[in-house]
């Protein structure tokens, strides 16, 4: 009998959710390779949860997600990981579109002077998205973890999948460490490492894209932000949310190609954030308190994958998850889970269809 019935590699928030879902089911591991789980891109998101985010299909496990976020199990957190916001989308002219059935109202001059107090003439008008709230990240993954380690999963940290082979019904995977174990099946939950970590399997890669995304948190020369809605632009140039009294997370939502790695910020990329920042309000630029970067990770069709691979037994892929792989977690976790295991879905992701997420459609056998 092999070691694991599962194996998962990657420990951020898409291995951690799909574990928690599986274990007690099966009998699961994972794979990290770094000191701790979360690292990479979930350590370093906005930590924001808006569900006109990344089109029509992810709004559909966003909104799928939000109740659990909100309203978690009580055996899962004492208290839900959301706190309203509100988003608005402002605009020079044109109104953005959103995905259908999600709610938000035009917002005229006068109340978006309340709204961001400081904003530049030019910016008319805004789309209102009430929804909008703050992720607790650290919480949600580290509840994720909490609950997998108690139905039994065990998490391998400084453990790297280096090579995997297939044969008589198992693999057998070998870790840096030179050490091997074995299991049915191998989830790649490795975000930008997805690729990379398929070919070490042996299996052909999806194309799955890191791009870089820069955020910085400036202290500014206005007071009472925290509690500022994100703000965003309807062309997708920026966005930025209140922190603290006197100070913003602000992003120049930028998308560079990058290969995987511990991705840092570049300057030119914060001088284009703050440059871009003022051109919105007029708010004094005191101080960078702080700079990140991480890799958001894109499948061609930026609709994140989970299944199996057609052309490969016992290989399963959980990437591609964007820049909405918290706030979709919860609900990717449980389709994921009810495709693995082969059975039905939890109610509150049975609207979804499957083949949307599935490997086959980048992967014609
Ligand atoms: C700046 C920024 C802002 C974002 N803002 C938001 C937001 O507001 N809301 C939202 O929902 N999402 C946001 N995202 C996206 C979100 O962070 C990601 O979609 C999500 O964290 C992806 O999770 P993951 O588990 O797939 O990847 P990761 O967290 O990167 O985890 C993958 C793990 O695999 C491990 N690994 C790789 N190779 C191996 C190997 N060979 N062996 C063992 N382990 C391996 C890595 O060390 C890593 O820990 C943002 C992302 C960025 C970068």
């Amino acid at each position: 009998m092999a070691d694991f019935d599962v194996l998962i590699v990657g420990g951020g928030i898409a291995g951690a959710s799909l574990g928690a879902e599986i274990a007690g089911r099966v009998r699961v591991g994972i794979l990290e390779i770094e000191s701790q789980c979360g690292m990479h891109a979930t350590g370093r998101s906005a930590a924001f949860w808006l569900e006109s985010y990344g089109g029509s299909q992810v709004a559909l496990l966003s909104a799928a997600s939000r109740d659990f976020l909100a309203n978690p199990p009580s055996d899962f957190s004492d208290a839900g990981f959301l706190r309203q916001r509100g988003d608005v989308h402002i605009t020079r002219d044109e109104l953005p579109q959103l995905p259908p059935g999600i709610e938000a109202r035009v917002v005229e001059r006068e109340e978006l002077e309340r709204l961001v107090p400081g904003i530049r003439r030019q910016w008319k008008r805004a789309l209102f998205e009430p929804g909008c709230s703050d992720i607790d990240v650290a919480g949600l993954h580290s509840a994720y973890l909490r609950r997998f380690r108690r139905l039994g999963g065990s998490v391998a940290t400084d453990a790297a999948l280096a090579s995997a082979t297939f044969g008589s019904g198992s693999w057998t995977v070998r870790l840096s460490d030179g050490s091997t174990v074995t299991t049915g099946i191998i989830v790649n939950a490795a975000g930008a490492w997805a690729d990379s970590v398929s070919l070490a399997c042996d299996i052909q890669p999806l194309g799955i894209a890191p791009k870089r995304r820069t955020m910085v948190q400036l202290r500014v020369g206005r007071s009472g932000l925290r509690d500022l809605p994100l703000v965003d632009d309807a062309d997708g140039t920026f966005y930025f949310k209140g922190e603290g009294d006197r100070s913003i997370w602000l992003s120049p939502h930028d998308e560079i190609d990058s290969d995987p790695c511990d991705a840092a910020p570049e300057e030119i990329d914060i001088a284009l954030a703050i440059d871009r920042f003022e051109q919105v309000v007029d708010w004094p630029v005191e101080a960078v308190e702080r700079s990140w970067a991480g890799l958001r990770s894109f499948a061609p069709d930026r609709i994140p994958v989970y299944g199996f691979d057609p052309n490969a037994e016992g290989y399963f892929w959980c990437v591609g998850q964007g820049g909405f792989g918290i706030q979709t977690a919860p609900a990717a976790a449980r389709l994921a889970a009810s495709i693995l295991l082969e059975k039905p879905p939890h109610p509150s992701v049975a609207q979804l269809d499957p083949e949307t997420f599935s490997p086959r459609r980048l992967k014609l056998s």
